[in-house]
């Protein structure tokens, strides 16, 4: 009896979000995206980080990249999935993603 009162419940949170999708996707442009990517024999998701990479924003969120090809918060994201990923030990404070974070810090102890 509970479960399936929640399931009817969950069903009108669906059917809800799914006309909020349909809103926000109704703004949306219908015809492809036409620049130097459009062509490439290549997945959508790498054609988003091209075009990221182009306008120097983040390749993962979309945010305004600080430097490199990501912001700030994915700079570390991806730095600590590679340590992990190739077991390595030492940090190379000198890299960007530390000299961000330390800049970071900084900033906010002097805003305070
Ligand atoms: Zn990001």
């Amino acid at each position: 009896m509970i479960s399936s009162v929640a399931c009817a419940l969950q069903g009108e949170a669906c059917a809800l979000s799914l006309s909020q999708v349909t809103i926000s996707t109704a703004k949306m442009p219908k015809e492809k995206i036409q620049d130097q990517f459009t062509d490439l024999p290549v997945s959508r998701q790498r054609k988003y980080q091209l075009r990221m990479k182009r306008d120097s924003r983040c390749t993962d969120c979309g945010q305004p990249a600080i430097q490199g090809s990501r912001c700030l918060k994915h700079l570390v994201k991806s730095r600590e999935r590679q340590r992990k990923k190739r077991g390595l030990k030492r940090r190379y404070h000198g890299t960007l993603s530390y000299r961000l974070e330390d800049q970071k810090k900084v900033k906010g102890k002097t805003a305070r």
